[in-house]
């Protein structure tokens, strides 16, 4: 029902009561197949590549919180980026933000272009940049908002327009800002692709992905990939995301008061020369930020200077935990030049100002003022 309000829907859409013995939470369906009565009669599950209860439960959630029509559940994030991708064919061309997940740039620039595909990357922070990339075989335009690790942001409304106009697909990856902050589909985008892996999941325990569309055409094709190439996760995976998005609201509301409580701390220690979050008001899209997402969230980056001190830092923290993820209800620090970045060239990073001084934090929903102390003495030794 899609009058409910969001938290309402991430604790009730897509699940009804289990029909046989009114068990109120979508059970595991662990089952590979289903017993039919006769020859092709069914209940509508063959077998469970392509249909599953406890998946399909967590599709029809996670279409709900998007605001969506259709959603697919993928094995991961990136299993959901492959399906999205092969929507197109060789020759086909993608205007690409250069500032996107690092799997997402490999998975284009090494897999899909091999097949033949042609990929552009370019500043979508720039409409113009944009536009003038667009050629006669550009099919999509695949942003990241906010952007990982810079926190940059993209004109979700603007580049929506150019995508209509040029009758372009137009994907978001809206992993960091989930659909509690950000709508893509309202603003215009035709596709939206998740890392359920991360915020929507919640407890870093499983991996997955999902897409979700408004358009019967993509949905359509979608759901033939899904089944063709079958990166689908199974029903236990499926049931902790589904487990995950209820409390989805309840933890983004936290993810965004330490979100935004740490940055502002941040901001004014004399430690740190310069905090990237889309909620500082000497963010440079501030405006953007405000007017397009209705929230900031937990990721956090942050200019320690050198890379002995992003390094100092990110080994004497003792609740955020030296991992690579994000989106998981506990705090986590990295070094995206030495981790989840270190496959881009140094020159390609430093233009971005993703340097070796960069550290990035995923603030969990602990109590602020532990994190804050926490931050705090890890901040005085790598300054010591
Ligand atoms: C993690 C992540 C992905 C990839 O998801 P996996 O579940 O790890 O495959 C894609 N986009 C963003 C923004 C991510 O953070």
């Amino acid at each position: 029902d899609l009058r409910q309000r969001l938290a309402t829907r991430a604790v009730h859409a897509g699940q009804q009561p289990d029909e046989p013995t009114g068990a109120i939470m979508t059970p595991i369906y662990q089952t590979a197949t289903y017993v039919q009565t006769g020859l092709g009669k069914h209940k509508g599950f063959e077998y469970a590549r392509t249909r599953n209860p406890t998946r399909d439960a967590l599709e029809r959630n996670l279409a709900a919180l998007e605001g969506g029509i259709h959603g697919f559940a993928f094995a991961s994030g990136l299993a959901a980026t492959d399906a999205v991708l092969k929507l197109f064919s060789a020759g086909d061309h993608v205007i690409c933000g250069e500032n996107v997940y690092g799997g997402t740039h490999r998975l284009m620039t090494q897999v899909f272009q091999q097949l033949g595909m042609r990929f552009t990357f370019v500043d979508t922070r720039n409409i113009a940049a944009v536009t003038a990339a667009v050629t006669p075989v550009t099919r999509m335009i695949f942003v990241e908002t906010p952007s990982n690790p810079m926190m940059r942001l993209t004109d979700l409304a603007a580049v929506g327009k150019v995508a209509q106009e040029r009758k372009l697909h137009l994907a978001v990856d809206n992993t960091f800002a989930t659909p509690v902050f950000q709508r893509p589909l309202e603003l215009g985008a035709d596709i939206v692709i998740h890392s359920t892996t991360k915020y929507l999941n919640g407890h870093s325990d499983m991996v997955g992905g999902a897409v979700i569309t408004n358009r019967d055409d993509v949905a359509e094709r979608l759901g033939f990939l899904q089944n063709a190439a079958g990166a689908v996760p199974g029903p236990f995976d499926s049931w902790l995301a589904l487990r995950g998005t209820k409390t989805l609201a309840l933890r983004m509301r936290q993810h965004d008061a330490n979100g935004r409580c740490l940055a502002d701390w941040l901001h004014g220690h004399r430690a740190v020369q310069r905090v990237y979050y889309p909620g500082l008001p000497d963010h440079e899209q501030y405006d953007l930020a405000c007017r397009q997402m209705s929230g900031f969230g937990g990721m956090i980056s942050l200019e320690l200077g050198s890379a002995a001190r992003a390094r100092t830092f990110a080994e004497g923290t003792k609740l955020f935990a030296l991992a690579e993820s994000l989106g998981g209800v506990e705090s986590l620090v990295g070094h995206p030049a030495s981790m989840t970045h270190a496959s881009v060239p140094k020159a390609m990073r430093e233009a971005m100002g993703l340097t070796d001084g960069l550290v990035r934090l995923s603030v969990g929903i602990e109590d602020v003022d532990d994190l804050r102390e926490d931050l705090d003495q890890a901040l005085a030794k790598a300054t010591r």
